[in-house]
């Protein structure tokens, strides 16, 4: 037997580095190891040690000297079949390279390892040779539970742990191993169960017929916001974990605030395990750990939770399914709710999105058939859900250098003196978005970004929302050196705030934006605080808009609602009716009469139309209209190309040959480049290319074959592929 024979094919094998390369490389699996695809298995790099996949298919031919072999194989479950086979499909959708997939798989590199087992005592049932009233009050103790850890018993007992040693040593106590304790208890889905409305439990019995089928079928789950959908989903979520599978529940990030977890304790006896930014890293660990190894069988997370070692899924929920936050667009761009759809079709299981105003993706896909349609028809009990009207801010105008108009303001006033809370909804973060010298003119704009910079009163800085740069406000124009002549234009949240303080001094106002200080657990703390009343006049941008339940909030005022509407973004208007429906949807959720009252420029427009007459049908019938009639998503397909570099020439050149090297094909068109709405972020220039094709053309195909003949990105160059794009800047 020569060398390669022994090497070929079954000691070579493919492993996936968590690296921007395309492909698996080559290693040997040294005698003695055993690897099977999935295997999590630490392999050299260069001069690097790094985690990586053991892939499947075949590997490439490398020369035989070269190759180097795997250097450990961690005691860890497998990636499954499924598993692999959804990080390839995402990698070949977004055109990443699929090490950088597998990445976002392998996010907690400390769970490869095994947890650690946990030593504790228990009693042998041996007499101690005498009994003193320390040991008597140990073995009492004792008797509360099997098994105890040494300091735990000494603790409950109230004596040193020099006691127990002295028992362990006579036998009465001997030395146990536990295994590590489980992330979260396990669910019990009988526990708290709603009676469900007729309705409900119609719906309800839909998701749970989809559940018991285990095959996939995506469902749209649409009922106005109260109207029991995260009750009905909880049940296919029973059926699911009853059925002995595993269920994911997808929230947008900021969705998954304690009342939610609250929520599920309530229903479930336990609480779903986090995943999200803000979790501790051991404990990301052991939920890592515990979910790849079947222990952990239901997660509440953000979109990342998408590519967990799940080993038995059976049903995702992706609540707030139209949420833009569940689109990624660093590093890999995808977007989780339709990853999710792919995921529950390589996994053969059901998966439910849950809106109140679906996306106009799926909502298309629920009209065609192509996904079952599950309706809720009203609120639940007597929430009714508000009336909302527009205030045509031509008519009432507010007062100068204000921005509440008087008709908002006598709401305002009527909802405290009823001694219910108020939402105030301004999509602007900061004081005011623009600074200028009344004297010279001079703009505050950003060194590295093509932005204005936003002035935060609270800090006390302008800052840039896309680079982060900041700089105290001065009080010379650095233009003509004027003093005292900075003037803010427009309002943000803080400004609302200020301008409510002076017209409501004796409220208790709060602002809620992601600027507030201490990060996403201080806000989801304020966010609590705020459900339990202690706050009159709330000031939010959309974070507030998000799945939670304001029981006293009874006016709702949207302060500038065109605010969505003025960008070229073909999903302008369908945003900005999620939004005011969602942010309005906040009041009158206990049965309180409740108003909505968005300030417009713009009664006419369509969006504000179907707002007031609450007629959702209508504002979706013309809006998938327009899709189809200018062939946009999801009647057509869409794909950015976005180029960028340390200067604009280079950027501009670059675009201009990806261009060039785009090859002809039927029924797909590439578009630009243009300078990116947003030309500077970061010092770096951008331009922009769209591909629009129809939906049966192979766009990335196009794509690959585009960047295959242009030529390599050289210096400072970079690409982006933004498929199914969400932002047009
Ligand atoms: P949605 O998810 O559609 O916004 P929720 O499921 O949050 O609606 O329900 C709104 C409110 O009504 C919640 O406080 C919920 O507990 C309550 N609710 C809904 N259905 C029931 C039910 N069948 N029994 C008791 N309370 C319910
Ligand atoms: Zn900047």
């Amino acid at each position: 037997m020569n060398l390669t024979d022994q090497l070929f094919p079954e000691a070579v094998v493919p492993v996936l580095v968590p690296l921007p390369a395309d492909r698996p490389y080559s290693y040997t699996v040294p005698e003695g190891m055993v690897v099977r695809p999935g295997s999590i298995v630490q392999v050299p790099l260069g001069p690097r040690q790094v985690a990586g996949v053991v892939w499947d298919g075949p590997t490439d031919a490398v020369d035989a000297k070269k190759l180097r072999p795997i250097t450990h194989v961690f005691d860890c479950p497998p990636l499954d079949e499924t598993m692999r086979r959804f990080v390839d499909w995402v990698a070949d959708y977004t055109l990443s390279p699929p090490g950088l997939v597998v990445r976002m798989a392998l996010r907690a590199p400390a769970a490869f390892d095994p947890e650690a087992w946990i030593e504790g005592i228990e009693a042998t049932g041996e007499e101690p040779d005498r009994i003193t009233p320390a040991r008597k009050r140990v073995l009492s103790a004792a008797e509360d539970a099997p098994a105890w850890s040494k300091s735990g018993l000494a603790h409950a007992a109230g004596v040193s742990t020099s006691v127990v040693d002295g028992l362990l040593k006579q036998g009465v106590f001997r030395t146990v191993r536990f295994p590590p304790p489980p992330a979260v208890a396990e669910p019990d889905t009988g526990y708290g169960r709603a009676t469900l409305s007729e309705d409900q439990a119609k719906a309800a019995g839909d998701l749970v017929a989809a559940v018991a089928k285990a095959s996939f079928q995506p469902l749209l789950l649409e009922g106005a916001t109260g109207s029991g959908k995260t009750e009905v989903y909880f049940e296919a979520v029973a059926a699911a974990l009853d059925a002995g599978k595993q269920v994911l529940i997808l929230l947008p990030e900021i969705a998954l605030t304690q009342s939610f977890i609250d929520r599920f304790h309530a229903r479930f006896g336990a609480p779903p395990a986090e995943w999200h930014s803000d979790v501790p890293p051991k404990k990301r660990e052991a939920i890592w750990r515990q979910v790849a190894e079947g222990r952990v069988r239901i997660v509440a997370g953000a979109r990342s939770s998408l590519f967990l070692p799940f080993r038995e899924l059976g049903l995702v929920v992706v609540d707030e399914e139209h949420d833009p936050a569940y689109k990624q667009e660093d590093r890999t761009f995808y977007h989780a709710r339709d990853m999710a759809v792919v995921r529950a079709s390589l996994g053969g299981f059901p998966i439910v999105l849950a809106s109140a105003t679906p996306s106009i993706e799926t909502r298309v896909n629920a009209v065609s058939g192509r996904y079952a349609h599950v309706r809720l028809k009203a609120r639940h009990g007597d929430a009714a859900l508000p009336e909302l009207s527009l205030v045509d801010m031509r008519r009432h105008p507010p007062a100068r250098g204000h921005f509440v108009s008087p008709v908002l303001q006598t709401e305002i006033r009527k909802t405290l003196a009823k001694g219910e809370q108020a939402l105030l909804f301004l999509n602007r973060r900061g004081y005011a978005p623009l600074t200028l010298c009344r004297v010279c003119g001079h703009r505050f704009q950003c060194h590295n970004c093509s932005t204005w910079l936003v002035d935060h009163r609270l800090r006390g800085v302008l800052q840039c929302h896309h680079c982060g740069f900041a700089t105290p406000r001065p009080e010379a124009c650095p233009e003509c050196g004027t003093l005292d002549h900075l003037v803010a234009c427009g309002p943000g949240v803080e400004r609302i705030a200020e301008e409510m303080v002076e017209d409501f001094p004796e409220a208790r106002t709060i602002v809620l934006s992601s600027d507030i200080a201490g990060g996403p657990r201080r806000l989801r703390r304020e966010l609590e605080a705020v459900a339990d009343g202690e706050a009159d006049i709330v000031i939010g941008t959309q974070l507030v808009a998000k799945g939670h339940h304001f029981p006293k909030m009874t006016l709702v005022g949207a302060i500038d609602a065109d605010l969505g509407l003025a960008n070229g973004d073909p999903r302008a208007a369908e945003r900005t009716f999620q939004l005011l429906h969602q942010v309005t949807g906040r009041a009158g959720r206990t049965g309180l009469a409740s108003r909505g009252l968005i300030q417009t420029y713009q009664p006419q427009h369509p969006v504000m139309q179907a707002l007031v007459a609450a007629d959702p049908e209508g504002f979706y019938d013309s809006e998938i209209d327009e899709r189809r009639r200018s062939a946009l998503p999801p009647f057509g397909r869409l794909a950015a190309i976005i180029v960028s570099a340390e200067t604009r020439k280079d950027a501009e050149a670059h675009a201009r040959e990806i261009r060039k090297a785009a090859p002809e094909m039927p029924e797909i068109e590439m578009l630009g480049p243009a300078e990116a709405p947003l030309a500077v972020v970061r010092g770096r220039h951008r331009f922009r290319l769209l591909v629009e094709a129809s939906r049966r053309a192979p766009i990335q195909a196009f794509l690959r074959e585009t960047l295959a003949r242009a030529p390599r990105p050289r210096g400072s160059v970079q690409l982006q592929i933004d498929m199914d794009p969400q932002s047009f800047l």
